[in-house]
């Protein structure tokens, strides 16, 4: 029998997670952080860490095992994690953990490792540090690793984001961007680079708050209407709401419309396209929208598909040195920086990008290819509930086609599909939908919603 094949994964979609304190105990923290030691093998490791409530617990735990298991380890304090990667990447360190459970509820945290290359370890590596946790074979406790402080990461960090966008052209437009940092990371880093770029600056829910009490810590189309009414009244270029570790970013155009990332995505891609990155490929995971298709398609580049999930986009990217990537959730990635996704970059790149037109966000968004999209999530009882649903699914109606790359993404015709698939964190299905025909559209999500639905109860 082996061991790894009846061990629960620990890894999930992106890092280890729990309910601190019941999933996520000290004991499996402290294992967590040996096998990563050992894993990494040599320091020094930079450790951030989000808003949560545990962090500063949690972030003592993992430094001073990786201290006691001899790897010495930089506290880069709270930080988004795409700083807290980018410092793992270009500052000297062999690797990153990030104390975060992203867009989770308030009593969940996490451990995410980085790799020395800024991206989150291959997921082969997951099963790696699983293995070595379970077995705990580590390779020595002898409490011989040093704790310092590393206050440099955010300043290096935006001194490299400026480096990549025309800043002289976007200080001449004096835009007004409206920031809601959702009580999370991105508070200390997103209103700097604005202001750097002579934009004003209006920050709502700037305040770090674990408990995340204004819209909850995941932005969606949905609980953004604060945003959208403070962009209106500002009469502010554009508006942007980041996660809790603010690697991802939803926008907001000059007239309070809120979009799904992989729109306002596709139009950063176009632009990218169109100057520094001519032919380039783009790599996006299955459930991305057909605009960005449409987009690649006019410009002449290939879009490579992934399974759902930033790490394989991420692994991608590095595997093809690709620059451009993204995920319909609002994690945009843009590899001259780091290969992973990033809210302040998405947002320096959104200002150079309208900096380089005379039109508004809003023309700019109504002149990309049109397609109506939907995007829900079912609980269910348990994971098996959620595979055994996702299986009858596949055998209901009679669709043109279905890829089973990740899930099923079954497609009613050439321009109408919809996608079921497993949240990799919770026993949850999560449904994208996709046409042109809005009508279609309505009438097949209706009908799946419906028999989900059924299936569930
Ligand atoms: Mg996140």
């Amino acid at each position: 029998m082996q061991a790894s094949n009846v061990k629960p994964r620990l890894f999930g979609t992106n890092g280890v997670r729990g309910v601190y304190g019941q999933d996520l105990t000290h004991d499996l923290v402290i294992d967590i952080s040996y096998a990563l030691g050992t894993y990494f093998g040599k320091g020094a490791i930079v450790v951030g860490y989000d808003g949560r409530k545990s962090h500063l617990v949690l972030s003592r735990l993992v430094r001073s095992t990786l201290n006691s298991a001899g790897l010495d380890t930089a506290n880069a304090g709270l930080i988004p994690t795409p700083c807290l990667q980018y410092a793992a990447k270009r500052l000297g360190y062999n690797g990153g953990i990030m104390i975060t459970a992203s867009h989770n509820p308030p009593e969940y945290n996490g451990i995410k490792p980085t790799a020395a290359d800024g991206v989150e370890i291959p997921r082969e590596d997951e099963l790696k540090v699983e293995d070595i946790y379970y077995s705990k074979r580590f390779d020595r406790i002898d409490g011989t690793g040093q704790d310092y402080n590393d206050h440099n990461i955010v300043g290096r960090y935006i001194e490299a984001v400026l480096a990549l966008i025309d800043v002289e052209r976007i200080k001449q437009r004096k835009f007004t961007v409206v920031m809601d940092t959702g009580n999370g990371a991105q508070a200390v880093v997103a209103p700097i680079i604005a202001k750097k770029l002579d934009c004003k600056v209006i920050v709502i829910n700037g305040e770090i708050d674990g408990d995340f009490p204004s819209r909850g810590s995941e932005p969606t189309p949905d609980n953004l209407e604060i945003l959208s009414e403070a962009v209106r009244s500002a009469g502010a270029d554009f508006g942007v709401a980041y996660d809790g570790d603010g690697d991802r970013s939803i926008f907001c155009d000059n007239t309070g419309a809120i979009y799904m990332g992989d729109k306002t995505g596709a139009l950063l891609v176009k632009h990218l396209l169109s100057q520094k990155h001519k032919g380039s490929e783009v790599v996006c995971p299955i459930n991305t929208s057909m605009i960005l298709s449409a987009v690649a398609e006019q410009a002449g580049s290939k879009i490579i598909y992934t399974k759902v999930g930033s790490v394989e986009v991420s692994r991608e990217m590095v595997k093809r040195s690709c620059p451009l990537g993204l995920e319909e959730n609002g994690g945009f990635m843009y590899g001259p920086l780091n290969e992973v996704r990033d809210g302040a970059m998405a947002t320096a790149l959104m200002l150079d990008m309208i900096a380089a037109s005379d039109m508004s966000l809003s023309h700019q968004i109504a002149h990309l290819p049109q397609s109506f999209q939907y995007k829900t999530k079912f609980s269910c009882p348990s994971r098996e509930a959620v595979d055994k649903i996702i299986k009858i699914c596949i055998e209901h109606g009679s669709p043109q086609k279905i890829e089973t790359l990740d899930g099923a993404k079954i497609w009613i015709d050439d321009e109408t599909w919809l996608m079921l698939r497993p949240s990799g964190t919770e026993p949850l299905i999560r449904m994208y939908a996709e046409s042109t025909d809005k009508s279609l559209l309505d009438s097949k999500v209706d009908e799946y919603r419906r028999y989900v639905r059924s299936q569930i109860s």
